[in-house]
């Protein structure tokens, strides 16, 4: 019976199973899993000449096994050689390995070597049944990615049979040549099973030419799969929205500002694209405050001077009616009629708000991502707005695609994103940037704050809301328990009531219902709160001018892009703005990093360089990068030579050779799904 391996040779189900967990469904994956690091095991340490700290091999003879279970359940196994006695600990274990270490059995263990309280000693070492004639391997052995119950050794072999096939290189070579690239075949060859005479460190920097080819081909993938998108979305057709000028102009001329130079610009980027026929994928990007909304306002307008519906998408309840409620009067002041529809609505509200919308009479609707997800429709939807876009998931992004015609798409995304990250994971899409903040803000002063110091930070809260001004006091960041989460807003509301019992002390938090929270949000608005206690919910958008103090607790739990938002919630007023991070001790390395960027810097776009450096691109994308392949050998910041050199074949290649194109982009992505093309 012939296996239903997806594999060219056999592979049972329960394996393939655990390699498909780590992408690998075809021969082409094996090719590109490459390792992680090498190991030496070409030589053995006679035990003798062990040295802690050192990473080492011996070949050794069990004298003694037991299992110990105090302080906890343990193996310990004494193994000789002709020099010496060594000490092996394994915390996690089988009963195989009971049954493999009897006295006299001879195996190869390697791995660190640590001075332990009796000796020196190997915790959890690699191992392998072998005597003294058992030979050595030639090669360094690879290191491979894997996951729970697959070891190296079965990943080492079914790498070995997928290269066991010759590897064609799908460049040519004089574009190599050109590139300064080495040919693919031996890079990959190499890679894998490096031979003795290769310097680990010079492998290990990914330097190494081998894997500069690595990260260009990857890079190239990624950027003909993005440029292949984009050519496929101009291809398709929506309603061109010319500029009438004629809402636009009137709405600029009722607000009590100017727009910046820099949302002029961004208007009119949009403004033009929007009037194209086809749809429009821009990503609006500037810093918390910088004036998104209104620049939004205005590309709502120009659809609906068109004929056309639009869309307010935003991610939370809060930040979705507190748009409706700051630009609803002013829009209906020019005739716009608005719609609100909220997952928290009551049903008769709601389905008089859809009916609206689908009969043509609403102009504008505002809400969550209820808005797409309900049965309700458009009468003719010609543009999307969505807020804070990195908070949506590609699904969502998916379901509001299919609803009707396809409508023109701004997002909005106050997370500043590096240039070679937009370069690479956003290519897809054509991005404005709102580079400066309006002005006559007054910079906010960042203070750091051990948590033994609370109660300074207390009396600082009292003395500013009795001075007239607002405060926030946000509550810990509980990941593990949205139950405990809750628990904690509580807890932290009761005791500031008791301790700060002369203010009035508000409490909102993700759980509330929507009117309640609205009536919490509007009291703070009016002032009739002083201190508004709140969960990260507060994180986006919401935007209150008198609240200049902000009390973060246990900043330390919080990552970068999230203080940086939290924080951009004051600082809107003339006012001098002061954001208090709390932070427990001790702190891990990370921590202290996170909090000397946002102690040491404003600047949305720098903090969001650091991020990138601290954790990767994959959270600073949000959602996004889950319809997208990540990068697995490129370093944007190492690599950004050959991401300018990718992006620029990668335009050339599709234009002149799509065969090439065609042929990288198997190899690298394969059947797996290439972006969604939004
Ligand atoms: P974000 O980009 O974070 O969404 P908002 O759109 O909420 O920022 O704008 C922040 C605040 O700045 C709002 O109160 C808004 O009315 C105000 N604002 C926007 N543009 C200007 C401008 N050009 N001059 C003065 N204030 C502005
Ligand atoms: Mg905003």
């Amino acid at each position: 019976m012939k296996s239903a391996s997806p594999f060219s040779f056999p592979v049972s189900p329960a394996l393939a199973a655990k390699l498909a967990k780590l992408g690998l469904t075809r021969d082409a994956d094996l090719v590109l899993h490459l390792p992680l690091r090498w190991e030496d095991e070409t030589r053995i340490t006679p035990i003798r000449d062990l040295l802690p700290g050192e990473t080492a091999q011996v070949q050794a003879v069990v004298t003694e096994a037991s299992v110990a279970y105090r302080p906890r359940r343990m193996l310990t196994v004494t193994v000789e050689d002709a020099s010496g006695v060594l000490g092996i600990r394994f915390l996690n274990f089988y009963p195989s390995h009971v049954k493999l270490f009897q006295p006299g059995a001879s195996l190869r263990f390697s791995g660190e070597v640590r001075g332990g309280f009796l000796g020196l000693e190997m915790v959890h070492p690699r191992f392998v049944k072998a005597d003294d004639e058992t030979p050595l391997p030639t090669q360094l052995t690879p290191v491979y990615p894997t996951t729970a119950g697959l070891g190296q050794a079965t990943l080492r072999k079914l790498v070995d049979r997928a290269l066991a096939a010759p590897i064609a290189d799908t460049l040519p070579a004089e574009w190599l040549a050109e590139l300064d690239l080495p040919e693919l075949e031996p890079s990959i060859r190499l890679l894998h099973r490096p031979p003795l005479e290769c310097a680990l460190s010079e492998l290990e920097s990914r330097r190494h030419p081998a894997w500069q080819r690595l990260a260009f081909d990857e890079l190239l993938a990624q950027q003909l799969s993005l440029a292949a998108a984009r050519r496929q979305r101009t291809s398709r057709r929506s309603p061109p929205l010319s500029p009438r000028a004629r809402l636009t102009t009137a709405f600029a001329r009722a607000l009590p500002f100017a727009l910046t130079p820099a949302q002029a610009r961004a208007w009119q980027e949009i403004s033009s694209d929007l009037a194209l026929p086809h749809p429009m994928r821009r990503l609006l990007q500037g810093d918390v405050g910088s004036g998104k909304t209104v620049v939004a306002a205005l590309a709502c307008l120009q659809a609906i001077e068109n004929g056309f519906q639009a869309a307010f998408m935003a991610p939370t309840e809060i930040l979705a009616e507190q748009h409706y409620r700051k630009l609803a009067p002013g829009l209906s002041a020019l005739g716009i009629r608005c719609a609100w529809v909220s997952g928290g609505q009551r049903k008769a509200e709601r389905a008089a708000a859809w009916e609206a919308i689908a009969g043509g009479e609403a102009d504008l609707a505002f809400g969550t991502h209820a808005l797409f997800q309900e049965a309700g429709s458009f009468r003719a939807l010609g543009l999307v707005v969505v807020d804070e876009q990195h908070r949506f998931g590609v699904g969502q992004r998916l379901a509001l695609m299919q609803k009707g015609a396809e409508p023109h798409q701004l997002m909005m995304s106050a997370t500043p994103i590096p240039r070679t990250l937009a370069m690479s994971f956003l290519a897809d899409l054509d991005v404005s940037v709102i580079d400066e903040l309006p002005p006559g803000r007054t910079p906010i002063v960042t203070k750091l704050v051990g948590a033994a110091r609370r109660d300074d930070v207390l009396a600082r809260v009292r003395e500013a809301c009795l001075a007239g001004g607002q405060a926030y006091w946000v509550c810990p960041l509980i990941e593990e328990s949205e139950k405990l989460q809750l628990q904690t807003a509580q807890d932290t509301w009761a005791a500031l009531s008791e301790q700060l019992s002369e203010l009035r002390i508000g409490l909102v938090h993700g759980r509330l219902k929507p009117d309640e929270k609205q009536a919490v949000m509007a009291a703070f608005q009016a002032h009739e709160i002083d201190l508004l206690v709140a969960t990260t919910v507060i994180e986006v958008g919401v935007d209150v001018p008198n609240a200049a103090l902000m009390v973060i607790e246990h900043a330390e739990r919080m990552g970068l892009a999230q203080l940086h938002q939290l924080r951009g919630r004051v600082g809107r007023g003339s006012r001098e703005s002061v954001c208090v991070l709390l932070y427990e001790t001790p702190l891990s390395d990370l921590a202290r990093a996170r909090l000397k960027v946002i102690f040491e810097l404003t600047d949305g776009f720098e903090i969001a360089r650091q991020d990138l450096l601290l954790r990767g691109p994959g959270e600073l994308l949000g959602h996004r990068q889950s319809g997208l392949p990540m990068l697995r050998f490129a370093d944007l910041e190492r690599d950004v030579a050959l991401l300018e050199a990718a992006r620029d074949l990668a335009r050339r290649c599709l234009v002149d050779h799509p065969d090439v194109a065609a042929r990288h982009m198997e190899r690298w992505i394969g059947p797996r799904q290439a972006l969604t093309s939004i």
